[in-house]
């Protein structure tokens, strides 16, 4: 199996191939054609098994597919991914950038507390496809009116056991609501306790795929 078994359009094909891959990691061949589909998933993975471009590469086309119909729409955050670290959001963003590299339509920024607003808030003024964050900015960015999510099509729950473990189930309870019921959504977290079940079964549609 190479990503050229897996149905990716040419300019991610060739970002991956620049990144020097030519071998999906199991995650990623398990989940980037359901991705591509519009399916939910709720994915059981550590980092450091490929489960960043697992996400990033198939919601980068399909929010090309659409991207290229609605061009003279308004630009609206169509993909929000949440995370708890700034690490981890700083990292996704730049995978973002990597495999979208040849994808210039698709913007994307990242938010994260403990520095300045400002930067970021200038970012969002100028407008993102695709938002990562950590809870607690996005919900002060939110409560200022400066992140719109009602045109969300994917959410992203990154790491939701280090989420509950960091405290920030309460922030995540009141972004939930201003997200669109229908979407697709990709849950992912290491381990799977029952409370971690719960949330999923909350946040997904029924039967997602598991991976
Ligand atoms: P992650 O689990 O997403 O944190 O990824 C772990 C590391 O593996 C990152 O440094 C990626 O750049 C790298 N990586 C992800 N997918 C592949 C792949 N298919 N082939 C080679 N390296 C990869």
């Amino acid at each position: 199996m190479t990503f050229d078994d897996l149905n990716l359009i040419e300019p991610i094909l060739k970002a991956l191939k620049e990144e020097g891959y030519t071998t999906p990691t199991p995650i990623q061949e398990q989940a980037i054609p359901h991705v591509i589909e519009g399916k939910d998933l709720l994915g059981v993975a550590q980092t450091g098994t490929g489960k960043t471009a697992a996400f990033t590469v198939p919601i980068l086309q399909v929010l090309h597919r659409t991207a290229q119909l609605e061009r003279h729409a308004p630009r609206a955050i169509r993909c929000l991914v949440l995370t708890p670290t700034r690490e981890l959001a700083i990292q996704i963003n730049e995978s973002f950038g990597a495999y979208g590299r040849h994808l210039s339509q698709i913007r994307h920024t990242v938010i994260f507390g403990g520095v300045g607003q400002n930067p970021q808030v200038a970012a969002l003024k100028r407008g993102v496809e695709v938002l990562i964050a950590t809870p607690g900015r996005l919900l002060d960015l939110m409560n200022q009116g400066f992140v719109d999510l009602r045109q969300i099509e994917v959410f992203v729950l990154d790491e939701a056991d280090r989420m509950l473990d960091m405290g920030f189930i309460n922030d995540i309870k009141r972004i939930l609501p201003k997200l669109p019921t229908k979407r697709q959504t990709l849950f992912f977290s290491a381990t799977m306790p029952g409370q971690i079940q719960e949330l999923a079964s909350t946040i997904l549609r029924p039967n997602p795929v598991r991976v």
